[in-house]
């Protein structure tokens, strides 16, 4: 009982706290991913109040919410984490900061970083002043990551780094990249690969935006011409990199999954169906079973969370946690183009659905697609035979 107590004394100040610190415009329903906060040195506030909300979060540390105090973090407990989540979602408190940084690389250093990139690059990310990218993804090498071909050379206090990355979201806008990168040609293709973290304004990095049929460049390719990088930006042990690469797979494909749970920019399908007048019994049933299984899934989500306790991520599930979350998020948007008719083909404005519904489509590629999630399952879940 005394930790019941705690727990709720938590959550009357929490709630209070929101309620005084959370200006107005960043609460409510409806907002589109143009409007998230994704910081960086050369971020532009959309808003005073989407500044002074990154700033009051993260001086409390609530941006990154578990993470030890000492690198800038809440330092809260799992149930402590739950309750900021819902005191966030009963006014609907935006994310103060999102998200490369903070939900997949910052796990990967604080389980396999230095003591030192921990105190260097942990709290800039708790403060929304760093914005890093993903290199991963080649030309030649997707779901086959290990195929890396990007290469570091050693050269004493250095490594040189050439090769190319394809798919790097916000590359162009990004202050670092961490990278996968070939360190031993010889070796089996999973253990000559090492995990570095590379300054994007050092000399030879440059990045190319893919326009998409949207008009938006979301990704970019990225080259790396003779780029130094200092030996201290190895994160773990060299030609050790796979097992950080699939450590963070499994904060990403969480994330990814994640985003299928609860409300929908804000809005529940249920109250959007009803906004829109639709008395059609088949997309009702659609929408009650959608409904259904969303809160299903955000269930399921937390017991992995509850299972996974000590930060240690959730493993092999991850897979299943992004093909099951995706396919929802999917399925979720497919049934409001279907409620909305010809209106919800609108392409600009306030709420617009169809970019986002188009965007959903992505989903289930970033980060593993789903094939290659199911190919996961089977063979480490459900251990069937190749
Ligand atoms: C919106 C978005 C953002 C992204 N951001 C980044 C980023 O920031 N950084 C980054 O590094 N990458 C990023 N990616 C790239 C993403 O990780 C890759 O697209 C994904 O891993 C698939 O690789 P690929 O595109 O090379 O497809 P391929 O690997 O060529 O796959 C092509 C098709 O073959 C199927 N396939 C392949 N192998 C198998 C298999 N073993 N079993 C069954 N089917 C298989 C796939 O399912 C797919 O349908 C992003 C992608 C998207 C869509």
């Amino acid at each position: 009982m005394v930790v019941d107590n705690a727990l709720a004394h938590f959550r009357a100040s929490t709630a209070a706290w929101l309620e005084e610190n959370c200006p107005e415009p960043m609460r409510g329903a409806g907002w589109s991913e143009d409007e998230i906060c994704w910081g960086g040195k050369r971020w532009q506030f959309t808003s005073d109040a989407q500044r002074v909300w990154l700033e009051r979060m993260a001086a409390k540390g609530w941006t990154a919410p578990r993470w030890p105090t000492e690198y800038g973090g809440g330092g809260l407990s799992r149930a402590q984490d739950k309750v900021l989540a819902e005191e966030m979602a009963r006014i609907g408190a935006r994310t103060p900061l999102e998200r490369i940084g903070l939900r997949m690389l910052g796990p990967a250093l604080l389980e396999f970083g230095s003591e030192a990139q921990k105190q260097r690059y942990l709290p800039p990310i708790v403060r929304g002043e760093m914005r890093w990218c993903q290199g991963y993804s080649e030309p030649g090498a997707g779901s086959d990551l290990a195929g890396v071909q990007t290469r570091a050379e050693d050269a004493g206090d250095h490594f040189v780094v050439n090769g190319q990355k394809v798919w790097t979201s916000y590359a162009d806008k990004a202050d670092a990249i961490f990278a996968l990168v070939r360190t031993d040609r010889d070796a089996p293709k999973h253990k000559g690969i090492s995990f570095v973290l590379i300054d994007m304004e050092s000399e030879g990095v440059s990045t190319r935006p893919i326009r998409l049929i949207s008009g938006k460049s979301p990704f970019c390719e990225t080259f790396f011409d003779d780029v130094r990088v200092p030996k201290e930006n190895l994160v773990g042990e060299l030609n050790g990199g796979w097992a950080i690469a699939k450590y963070l797979l499994t904060h990403e494909r969480e994330m990814i999954g994640g985003g299928a749970r609860g409300l929908l920019g804000g809005r529940a399908i249920s109250s959007i169906l009803g906004d829109s007048g639709i008395d059609d019994p088949v997309i009702a049933a659609d929408a009650l079973r959608t409904e259904v299984d969303t809160l299903a899934f955000g269930l399921t989500m937390e017991r992995y969370k509850d299972a996974a306790e000590a930060g240690q991520g959730v493993g092999d599930a991850s897979a299943m946690l992004k093909y099951a979350g995706t396919e929802l998020n999917k399925q979720r948007y497919d049934l409001m183009m279907a409620a909305g008719g010809s209106s919800a083909l609108t392409w600009d404005g306030e709420g617009a659905l169809a970019p986002e519904w188009l965007r959903t489509k992505a989903n289930s590629i970033e980060g593993g697609t789903s094939e290659v999630m199911l190919g996961i399952i089977a063979r480490r879940i459900l251990e069937l035979p190749a």
